[in-house]
């Protein structure tokens, strides 16, 4: 099966081909390491992590995946003065940050996270490069890529150079021979960080470091290039043309945009002040509400964050790992018997995800197939009657096909039991409820039911319902959960 991926570049779904098979190379723009990461910051990593992921396990590549850290950068330098440290001791504590956040979200490290302050002789290299190509020029200290040496700039976002320029958002400035014209160098100014170059002291611009970092690990081409969509103009605009201009060869094969998080329907923000860090979020809920939130949307679609956003993932993660808890309930498989109609629901479920996802990595209708499979289950298992061979063997099919999709988006990766606790938890906390109240009631309940008092039982299954709480009795005793 083949997979097919939207090329922002072409503005077309397109089979995947990788240049060189079965090695496969990733570039994903990374932070500005000057503070913590907010909720939509992360947005591109929870979905490059299963594009890489899924490349692996479904198409057997091996992905290379490389993340950089942008280490010079005003916003760097503003936060050393405000903080007294220098830009190194910055960019190295947020570095660390980010590595902790990415961590506890349980995605998988990158293989490369280059720093611009190691890259330093390849962003020279390559400037000095495109001076001599005539692609750019020196001017006072900086150094600027002459758009006009590059008939296809603006094929990546589709726009017309004369049309910006006509547009009048450009601003004009005299050492530009093009206003479009965009720096490779930036001359040092008194007090900052900065590096000898041919040109004097100074520091390359922001868009030199992805291609110089990509030339240095990955060569003139690779196979995906990521980001998110805001950074289609004009960083990666720019990127196409530094590094088609110096090598003369498509840069990436790829071009692949994540669409925004929004908060109350606007982008969250650094600058807007209306973000959330995942350091504040994931303190009070568990990383795989965060990616369930992410995934459920699909990746070029705007996602929006907030209470209603959180509880949709709180639920469909109970109704993901209530079933694995009956699963679970029944233990191991020590049977060779199947269930032949099971083992056929469980195959056209999962052949529906592989082609969700095999369709530009279409992650609402892979967990449309999932809640199928669980409604599946539901009805042919459940908890507290007589195990059978029958029964395990359903229950061990199922937990393979949850564990099956889950493994690509890093989650479902928890035990059933103490991950629904930990949900309830987070919701009683948010309706300002006790466990220990709530338990109260339910023994209280049991008590009556005991003691034959049904009317009174009836009157505490009312009030707990009211609450927000539902109440089960099964074989195996009572069992109560907050209603998602
Ligand atoms: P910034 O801190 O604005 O420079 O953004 C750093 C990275 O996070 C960029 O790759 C952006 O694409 C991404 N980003 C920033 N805000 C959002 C958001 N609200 N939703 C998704 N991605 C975002
Ligand atoms: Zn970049």
């Amino acid at each position: 099966m083949s997979l097919k991926v939207y090329n922002s570049l072409t503005r077309k779904k397109e089979e995947f081909i990788p240049r060189l098979p079965p090695k496969v190379t990733m570039y994903v723009c990374g932070p500005t390491v000057y503070n913590f990461l907010h909720v939509g910051n992360f947005r591109v990593y929870v979905v490059f992590n299963l594009v890489r992921n899924w490349l692996e396990a479904q198409h057997n590549y091996q992905v290379t995946y490389a993340v950089n850290f942008t280490d010079v950068d005003d916003r760097i330098i503003e936060q050393a003065n405000k903080d007294k440290k220098t830009a190194e001791e910055i960019s190295e504590k947020y570095i660390a940050e980010y590595k902790i956040d990415l961590k506890a979200l349980g995605l998988r490290p990158h293989d490369l996270n280059p720093k611009v302050t190691e890259t330093m002789p390849e962003i020279l290299q390559l400037t000095e490069d495109l001076i001599q190509k005539k692609k750019a020029y020196a001017a006072e200290g900086d150094v600027l890529f002459a758009i006009d040496s590059f008939p296809t700039y603006g094929k990546l976002s589709g726009r017309d150079p004369q049309d910006m320029i006509a547009g009048s958002r450009v601003e004009v400035d005299q050492k530009k021979k093009n206003p479009l014209d965009f720096a490779l160098w930036k001359s040092a100014k008194p007090g900052e960080p900065s590096w000898p170059s041919p040109w004097g002291a100074g520091r390359p611009g922001w868009h030199i470091e992805c291609s110089a970092m990509v030339f240095k690990h990955f060569g003139e081409q690779i196979d995906i290039h990521g980001g998110g969509m805001d950074l289609l103009f004009p960083h990666h605009e720019n990127e196409i043309a530094q590094s088609e201009a110096g090598s003369g060869k498509t840069f990436s094969r790829y071009w692949m945009h994540n669409n925004m998080l929004n908060l109350s329907g606007q982008k969250m923000s650094k600058s807007l002040g209306n973000f959330v860090t995942i350091r504040d979020f994931l303190k009070t809920h568990p990383a795989e509400v965060y990616k369930w939130m992410i995934l459920s949307v699909h990746y070029r679609s705007i996602c929006d964050f907030g209470d209603e956003a959180v509880h949709r993932a709180i639920a469909g993660l109970a109704k993901v790992y209530s079933a694995m808890a009956v699963a679970e309930s029944y233990g191991a498989w020590d049977s060779k018997v199947t269930d032949p109609a099971f083992e056929k629901t469980v195959e056209t479920c999962w052949k529906k995800v592989v082609e969700s996802l095999d369709d530009d990595f279409n992650t609402p209708e892979a967990f449309a197939a999932l809640y199928e499979m669980i409604r599946q289950f539901n009805t042919q298992v459940k908890r507290g009657i007589k195990p059978t061979p029958v029964l395990l063997a359903k229950s061990v099919s199922f937990k393979m096909f949850v564990q099956k999709i889950g493994h690509p988006m890093s989650l479902f990766q928890e035990k059933p039991s103490e991950f629904l606790r930990k949900l309830d938890d987070l919701l009683l906390q948010k309706m300002n409820l006790q466990r220990d109240h709530v338990d109260g009631m339910v023994a209280e309940r049991t008590q009556s039911r005991i003691e034959k008092n049904f009317k009174k039982s009836d009157e505490l299954r009312d009030k707990l319902l009211a609450l927000g709480i539902s109440v089960s009795d099964s074989v195996d005793g009572t069992h109560w959960e907050v209603l998602k």
